[in-house]
């Protein structure tokens, strides 16, 4: 019980496949583009980005890496 107390509110969204901001469904949310063949990063609604880890199945929030590695693809046109 206390574990589930002290669980980050965050991952519990997370798991569940919602944003941990507005709580929309990242199944729904827009897709950005590959960072590799088995992580597609995806943007809410919100404005939050997230990475699907295919392999995880699972949804977790964008790094700072990962934010600039997609700008730096917007920008050179690989990704529209
Ligand atoms: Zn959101």
């Amino acid at each position: 019980m206390l574990k589930n107390i002290t669980r980050p509110f965050q991952n519990v969204l997370l798991e569940r496949k919602l944003c941990v901001g507005c709580t929309g469904h990242l199944t729904k949310a827009k897709k950005i583009g590959n960072l590799s063949e088995n992580r597609i990063m995806v943007e809410c609604k919100c404005k939050r980005r997230y990475v699907y880890e295919k392999e995880l199945a699972a949804f977790k929030r964008a790094t700072f890496a990962e934010e600039q590695q997609i700008l730096s693809m917007i920008a050179k046109g690989q990704i529209k």
